[in-house]
């Protein structure tokens, strides 16, 4: 009779042993996954390979994909597979944010941002995409689009984001438009994708914008639509749409503002075979 006790006694004690060290292990390994996901999710996230339904998307109707080196591809999709992980995309008096809006508006921003491997506009987690032109309740007139870096919001009309990439090379692009406006802010935000413009070549840039917007405003140039005159950032947006739509043109008759600018985003369009 003793002895069975003392066999029970100790099946329960060595499963309860069992017990504990299994809790001991799940733990451990439940807080190793937290830690490594906290140190390598990202850099995981950044690695995935772009879904297949996202690459049919760029390879259909985005030029600037399509022109790129294999190698290079290969970077575009991780970039704009991770953006479309890490941006929330929200409808706005439409049903859903499509998987072909979704690839195109991260393509855009990886256009932008392809010089800098790691920038990816990590500020602005949210995009707010309506049908066309919306109504701003704040300054009480419509937008085709805007950056707000306050809530770290990027707004789109989706009709005038494609009617960017349909017109090529009329130095108006909606999408390249709120991501430069955006890339300012980042470079100026206190966050990982902060501080990336060379110092130089920014004061450079605004040395030069500063002389174009007043030949602008006095009438001797037209280098720019009009809209560029407005203050600097809209001058740097209009230089991003004309940068990308019309190099060789904008090279041609401003080749120093054409190389900063080219520096500053670490690409050229003009070369673009050689990214
Ligand atoms: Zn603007």
């Amino acid at each position: 009779m003793i002895a069975l006790l003392i066999a029970v006694f100790a099946l329960l004690l060595i499963s309860l042993v069992l017990l504990f060290i299994s809790s001991v292990l799940w733990v451990t390994y439940l807080t190793a996954r937290a830690v490594f996901d906290a140190a390598f999710g990202e850099v995981r996230s950044r690695m995935l390979p772009l879904r297949s339904k996202y690459k049919t998307v760029l390879n259909k109707y985005f030029d600037y994909y399509k022109k790129l080196s294999s190698s290079n591809k290969k970077s575009f999709e991780r970039k704009v597979q991770y953006f479309i992980i890490a941006k929330t995309f929200v409808a706005r008096n439409i049903p859903e944010v499509t998987d072909e809006m979704k690839a195109l508006i991260a393509a855009s921003a990886v256009q932008l941002t392809f010089g800098y491997r790691r920038v990816i506009l990590s500020h602005f987690t949210k995009i707010l995409v309506y049908p066309d032109d919306y109504y701003s309740t704040i300054n009480k007139k419509y937008h085709k689009g805007e950056v707000n870096p306050a809530f770290g919001i990027i707004v789109l009309s989706w009709k005038s984001f494609v009617e960017g990439y349909i017109n090529a090379h009329d130095s108006r692009n909606l999408g390249l438009h709120e991501m430069a406006h955006a890339l300012r802010f980042e470079n100026r935000i206190r966050n990982e994708d902060y501080n990336f413009f060379d110092p130089y070549l920014l004061d450079k840039w605004k040395d030069l914008s500063t002389i174009e917007r007043e030949k602008m405003e006095n009438g001797t140039s037209t280098f720019l639509r009009d809209y560029a005159m407005t203050d600097r950032e809209e001058f740097f947006a209009a230089a991003v749409e004309h940068f990308f739509e019309n190099p060789e043109k904008f090279n041609r008759e401003r080749p120093e503002l054409y190389h900063t600018l080219s520096g500053l985003l670490r690409q050229d369009p003009l070369q673009l075979f050689n990214i």
